[in-house]
C-alpha cells in the first residue's frame, strides 16, 4: 500500500470514528442521499441558496455534504453544522426535484443526530430553545401560564412603561419590531371558550376533530374560535380533544425527535378516542408533521398503525372547507358595511410553506378566498416561497431570516394590498413584522385566511 493510500485511509478511518458522524450512518436513509442525481433543479427553489448563492447553503449542497460524512470523507465540522442549521426547513426543494428525495426527512435526521452528539449552540440559543422546545411548548399549562405573562404585560401598563423607558432597546431591532406586532395573548383557549363539542348548523354532514395547537390556543385564540365556527357553518360537528397537546413540529424540526415521537403518541391516543373522519388543523406547519405522523413512527410496533390511520384523516381547515363543506350554506359574500353597501378589498396572499410543499394544499385558500365577492386579489410575485419564518428560525437565525423577509416585502409592497393573508400563526406573525419594518402598518395589515372568512361569513348572522 502507498504512503498516500494509507493516509487516505487513516482519514477516513478518524473521520469516520467521531460520534457524530458515527450516529448519522445509523439515522441517515442512505437511499435517500443516493436518490438525489445532483441536477440542481432545486437551486431555483431554495431561499438560503437565491440568497448566498453558496452551493453549500443548496439542497443539493447540503445532501452532498450528509453524504460526504455519512461516506465518512469528511468530518462534520462546524461549516457542516452551519449550513445544516441555516436551512429553513421550507421543502421548498422538494416538490421540484425530479427524483422525488425527501429533503425535509434527511434534514430532520441530520438536525437530531447533531442535537444528540454535537450541537453547539451559542449559549442564548441553547437556553431559549431548551425553554421553548423542551418546557414550554409541550406543556398546554404552561402555554396558559405563558398567555397569563404575555396578557399582564399588555394590559398592564408594563408595555407602555417598557416601551416608553427605552429598555427595550438591549433587544436587537428585530426583537423591538417583534414585540409591537405580537397579537392580544389570552390565558383561555378554544375550549375554555366553545367547550369540547360544537355542533354543526344544520344537518352534519360529517364530525371533525380540531387541533388547536399550543401556540395557536394562546395567541390566535380568536383564529381559533372562528376555525370552529365556520366548520360548524359548513356544516361539521366539531370535536376538540381536550387532552391533546403540541404537534410536535418545532421539536422535529429542531433535531429533538424523541420528544416529538412522544407528543405525537400523546396526540394520536388523544384523537383516537373522538372516532371522526377527519383532523383539522388551521396551521399549515403543524399539520405538516400531523400528516407525516406515519412516517414519524414508522418505526414504532406498538404506533405505526395507528399513526398512519390518524395521518391519513388529516386536512387543513381550507382544504375541508373547499373540498367537503356544504359550501352553499357557507353563502360565501363579500363584507358590507352598516348601508348594506360592499367594502371592496384588496388583498394577496403568502402561502405556508409547509401547507403546500407537504400538506400539497397550498391552493385551497386562494380558491376560497376567490369566492368571496368585492375582493381584487393580487398574486404576489413569488408568494409561494419562504417569509423567513420557519418556527423558531428568525430568533434562532435572525440575519438570513429578515433578509428573506425583506426580499418578501419587496414583492408585497408591488401588490398594493390592504391584506396580506396567510395561513400559519409564524407566518403570519412574519408578514407583520415586515409589516412593521416597512413602516405599513397604517395601509396593510397581515390576517389569518380563516378571520378573514369569518368576518364575512360569520359577522352577518
Ligand atoms: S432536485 Fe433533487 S435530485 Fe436534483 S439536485 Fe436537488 S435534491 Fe438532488
Ligand atoms: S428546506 Fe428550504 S432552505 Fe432548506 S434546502 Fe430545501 S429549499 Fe433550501
Amino acid at each position: 500500500m502507498s504512503t498516500t493510500e494509507t493516509s487516505i485511509k487513516s482519514k477516513v478511518a478518524a473521520v469516520s470514528s467521531t460520534p457524530l458522524a458515527e450516529r448519522m450512518k445509523l439515522t441517515l436513509n442512505y437511499d435517500e442521499l443516493t436518490n438525489c442525481m445532483r441536477c440542481g433543479f432545486c437551486q431555483a427553489a431554495c431561499p438560503t441558496f437565491q440568497e448566498t448563492g453558496y452551493e453549500a447553503a443548496s439542497p443539493r449542497g447540503r445532501i452532498a455534504l450528509m453524504k460526504a460524512v455519512v461516506d465518512g470523507v469528511m468530518e462534520p465540522d462546524k461549516m457542516f453544522q452551519e449550513q445544516m442549521d441555516l436551512c429553513l426547513g421550507c421543502r421548498a426543494c422538494e416538490p421540484v426535484c425530479p427524483a422525488d428525495v425527501k429533503y425535509g426527512h434527511l434534514l430532520e435526521q441530520t438536525r437530531d443526530a447533531i442535537e444528540e452528539k454535537a450541537a453547539e449552540h451559542r449559549v442564548w440559543v441553547k437556553a431559549l430553545r431548551t425553554t421553548l422546545l423542551k418546557h414550554t411548548f409541550p406543556f398546554q399549562k404552561r402555554m396558559r401560564i405563558l398567555g397569563g405573562g404575555m396578557k399582564l404585560y399588555q394590559k398592564s401598563g408594563l408595555r407602555w412603561l417598557a416601551r416608553k423607558s427605552g429598555v427595550l432597546k438591549i433587544l436587537p431591532v428585530h426583537m423591538q419590531q417583534l414585540e409591537k406586532v405580537m397579537p392580544e395573548a389570552s390565558t383561555k383557549g378554544v375550549v375554555e371558550h366553545l367547550g369540547t363539542f360544537y355542533p354543526a348548523k344544520g344537518n352534519p354532514i360529517g364530525t371533525v376533530a380540531m387541533f388547536r395547537g399550543c401556540i395557536m390556543d394562546v395567541m390566535f385564540t380568536e383564529t381559533n374560535i372562528n376555525t370552529v365556527k365556520l366548520l360548524s357553518e359548513a356544516g361539521f360537528d366539531v370535536v376538540i380533544p381536550e387532552t391533546q397537546n403540541c404537534c410536535g413540529a418545532l421539536q422535529a424540526h429542531s433535531g429533538e425527535m424523541d420528544l416529538a415521537k412522544d407528543l405525537a403518541k400523546k396526540n394520536i391516543r388523544a384523537f383516537e378516542a373522538a372516532q371522526v373522519d377527519y383532523i383539522v388543523s388551521n396551521a399549515g406547519g403543524c399539520g405538516a408533521l400531523l400528516i407525516e405522523y406515519d412516517h414519524l413512527l414508522h418505526d414504532d410496533p406498538e404506533y405505526a398503525k395507528a399513526a398512519k390511520h390518524f395521518a391519513e384523516k388529516v386536512r387543513d381547515v381550507s382544504q375541508l372547507l373547499l373540498e367537503k363543506g356544504n359550501l352553499p350554506a357557507l353563502n360565501l359574500l363579500s363584507g358590507k358595511n352598516d348601508n348594506g353597501q360592499s367594502k371592496p378589498v384588496t388583498v394577496t396572499y403568502q402561502n405556508s410553506c409547509h401547507l403546500k410543499n407537504v400538506m400539497k394544499a397550498g391552493n385551497a385558500p386562494r380558491h376560497l378566498i376567490a369566492k368571496v365577492a368585492d375582493v381584487n386579489f393580487v398574486e404576489m410575485t413569488g408568494a409561494d416561497s419562504c417569509c423567513g419564518s420557519g418556527g423558531i428560525y428568525n430568533l434562532v437565525q435572525p440575519e438570513m431570516s429578515m433578509q428573506v423577509l425583506d426580499h418578501k416585502m419587496e414583492h408585497a409592497k408591488e401588490t398594493n394590498a390592504h391584506l396580506v393573508l396567510t395561513s400559519n400563526p409564524g407566518c403570519l406573525l412574519q408578514m407583520q413584522l415586515g409589516i412593521e419594518r416597512e413602516q405599513l402598518s397604517d395601509k396593510m395589515q397581515a390576517v389569518h385566511v380563516v378571520d378573514f372568512l369569518a368576518e364575512r361569513i360569520l359577522e352577518k348572522q
